[in-house]
């Protein structure tokens, strides 16, 4: 008889069903017009009415679901009553079906740290660039993101096919209920899903990096780095799915800025198909509770060659970034 599933799998296929649900309310926010823009730190660094609410629902699901986690995310939780509409109580049945990993199964519920980005690319959804956002939902045990859910909610929002399909459905604008979004999963040792894995033809140097917060030293470590093509696009999320979809080869953001819930998911499908994110030092990322939430020495990520990238990078931008 198939043993119950272990707290991991239980957590990772609540958090699928739970950023479905973000996916669509961040989706319900565009429909109905009203992004309720507020300025965080700079003009560059926004919270939108979809930040705010799906911060709720995630953070609310999961801890009424499993109180003891740790639970880290972007947005402030408000102290009011949460919205019986927010929470979502479901659990994605084919990941309960997976077997845990091993060194898993004895994981307890206090064990476990989850980073929650309700909406990445806060920017570009702002101006309309809504397939570069995700919802980001990472977990960590002692230290190191082991398990990841990433929500892309407008995935094929400017493909030929879907907007055939919004159409026959007199749909055009990305309604709630419009077929759109994907969520991709993964766990360490398991593997990860929901994608088709394509890697840049061999040779092909092709960087993608940040388009909202440009910096000298992004600009001087991409350029030491001599590449084929600079893809500028928002959101961490986004880039990482164009490493393992073969549209980038790297990704170098050689500056502070990105944040440990920007990283912990991410990292976790690229480290499941066998690529490595790190520091631009080439440091591992550490996700425990107590840690700055800053990734201050920045992000080199690739799916393959990584000592490419890492070996070109330039020694004044290493020193200039301390970690
Ligand atoms: P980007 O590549 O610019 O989309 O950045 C990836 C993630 O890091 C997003 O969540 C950004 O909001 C965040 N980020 C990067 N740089 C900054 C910055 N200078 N200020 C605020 N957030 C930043
Ligand atoms: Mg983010
Ligand atoms: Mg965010």
């Amino acid at each position: 008889m198939a043993s119950s599933p272990t707290v991991l799998m239980r957590l990772v296929a609540s958090a699928y069903s739970i950023a479905q649900k973000a996916g669509t309310i961040v989706r319900r926010v565009i429909a109905e017009g009203d992004l309720g823009i507020i300025e965080k730190t700079c003009a560059t660094d926004l919270q939108t009415k979809a930040d705010r609410l799906v911060q709720v629902s995630i953070c609310s699901s999961l801890a009424r679901k499993f109180p003891k986690l740790t639970i880290i995310g972007e947005e402030d939780l408000p102290p009011e009553d949460v919205d019986q509409e927010l929470i979502e109580d479901g659990q994605w049945e084919e990941i309960l079906k997976q077997p845990c990993p091993s060194q898993y199964s004895a994981i307890k519920e206090e064990d476990l740290v989850v980073w929650v980005d309700p909406l990445d690319g806060t920017k570009e959804y702002t101006e309309g660039l809504l397939d570069n956002v995700t919802v980001l939902i990472g977990i960590a045990y002692e230290g190191k993101a082991i398990a990841g859910v990433i929500n892309q909610p407008y995935y094929n929002y400017q493909n030929d096919e879907n907007q055939k399909l919004r159409e026959s459905r007199n749909d055009a604008k990305a309604g709630p209920d419009a077929v759109l979004g994907r969520t991709i999963w993964g766990v360490l040792g398991l593997g990860a899903f929901g994608f088709q894995l394509k890697e840049v033809p061999a040779g092909k140097h092709i960087i993608t990096t940040t388009r909202s917060h440009n910096s000298q030293l992004v600009t001087d470590c991409i350029t030491a780095m001599n590449p084929d093509d600079v893809l500028r696009v928002g959101g961490a999320g986004n880039k990482i799915i164009q490493l393992i979809e073969g549209k980038a080869s790297a990704y170098v953001f050689a500056s502070p800025g990105c944040k440990k819930w920007d990283t912990c998911a991410p990292e976790v499908i690229l480290h499941a198909v066998g690529g490595k994110l790190t520091d631009i030092h080439g440091n591992a990322l550490q996700y425990n509770k107590e840690v700055k939430h800053m990734n201050s020495a920045g992000v080199l990520a690739t799916l393959r060659n990584y000592d490419y990238y890492a070996s070109r990078v330039p020694q004044s931008v290493k020193n200039a970034l301390v970690p």
